[in-house]
């Protein structure tokens, strides 16, 4: 039977106006999980969070019940852990750094990044060791924050879209234990994991585990995809109405393995959310 009250399902709500509004926007759609972006994530820099956001993000989270590990933040899209050039690489480790205080002072224990990109400049091996060298750093000069790797659709030279990628990233860094991984739907069906069927559903997520290990896992992204399996494009479908269909949410809801995770709904009509919410939590 379905434990769905150990499931933490919500979405990347808004936070505009300050993160201290994230909370308010997840209770609005029903949700017990939620992800935000912690400075414009269109931007390189932005302004120290203010005191008193931080103080009435806390209050409020405490307030309506969201631990900090229910709240999983996503850091900037500008951001290239594995930046084959110099410039790029210092200019994203410092964003980066800036991201996970961001975190500690938000009282939020994990922080989730898109592993990195290789550009065609450098090699994989090299991109994947450039990646575990940044998290490295960035773990040394933080605390109480670990570093969540969310696998991608493979779209370019965007690495993480193999699990092997993410095994090996993990291999590489020094603190275990603020390591982790994010599994997106949508990313996995486009890099050809295929979760439509039991069958399927069951042998990715083995996949997962003998790759990496269901140990690491730290939240999911739920979405459907409007591209085909394997197809390595990364366009994110409602649940249920895109080439995915509704089978693989109904796996992950009945899935005992995945509770006290976070799952979190990136899809493309925020209107729905609520009702999204709803209908997994139906499942
Ligand atoms: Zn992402
Ligand atoms: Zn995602």
């Amino acid at each position: 039977m379905t434990k769905n009250g150990t499931k933490w399902i919500g979405a990347h709500v808004s936070a505009a106006g300050g993160v201290q509004n994230a909370p308010y926007n997840a209770r609005e759609i029903g949700a017990n999980a939620f992800a935000l972006f912690t400075k414009n994530q269109r931007q390189w820099k932005a302004r120290p969070l203010d005191p008193s956001d931080i103080d009435l993000f806390k209050r409020r989270c405490e307030e309506l019940g969201f631990s900090g590990a229910q709240i999983l933040p996503h850091n900037s899209y500008l951001i290239n852990p594995g930046h084959p050039e110099e410039e790029g690489l210092n200019k994203s480790r410092s964003a980066l750094f800036d991201e996970m205080q961001r975190c500690e002072q938000l009282g939020i224990p994990q922080l989730n990044i898109h592993p990195g990109s290789h550009l065609r400049q450098i090699s994989e091996t090299k991109c994947l060791a450039r990646i575990a060298e940044t998290v490295n750093i960035i773990l040394d000069k933080t605390r109480g924050v670990t570093v969540v790797l969310e696998n991608t659709a493979g779209q370019g030279s965007n690495l993480g879209n193999r699990f092997e990628h993410l095994a090996e990233i993990i291999d590489q860094v020094e603190d275990k234990s603020r390591i982790g991984i994010c599994i997106d739907t949508c990313h996995a069906h486009a890099a050809g994991y295929d979760l439509t069927t039991p069958k399927a559903y069951r042998q990715t997520m083995e996949m997962v585990d003998r790759e990496i290990g269901l140990q690491w896992l730290r939240g999911l992204h739920l979405n459907d995809a409007k591209s085909e399996l394997g197809s390595r494009v990364d366009r994110h479908a409602p649940l249920g109405k895109g080439t995915m269909g509704e089978e693989p949410f109904r796996q992950i809801m009945n899935d005992d393995r995945l509770i006290h995770q976070p799952m979190i709904l990136e899809t493309t009509q925020p209107e729905n959310w609520a009702t999204e919410i709803a209908w997994l939590r139906s499942l």
